[in-house]
């Protein structure tokens, strides 16, 4: 699909920019770590860091999802089915 491509591009561009991929600022010499995903490979910048960490005290244990992020591109529509 060329618009998960793009995506997966995207932060690909961005981490290697050094930009914290939840807000678009810099990151910092030693990043914190998103815990979106399981894998926890996403660097973010501080900030980002303990905002996620206050989300998953507050919701269970859970934080958005990366398809939140303002900083990224929009994620794929599903195609509606047509009657
Ligand atoms: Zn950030």
């Amino acid at each position: 699909m060329p618009e998960v491509r793009a995506r997966v591009e995207a932060i690909q561009s961005m981490v290697d920019s050094g930009v914290c991929l939840r807000c678009g600022d810099c990151l910092p010499e030693w990043p914190d770590i998103s815990h979106t995903i399981g894998d926890a490979c996403l660097p973010i910048c501080t900030p980002c860091g303990n905002n996620e960490a206050l989300e998953q005290v507050h919701n269970g244990g859970f934080v958005g999802p990366v398809a939140e992020w303002p900083t990224l591109p929009a994620p794929p529509r599903r195609s509606r089915l047509r009657l």
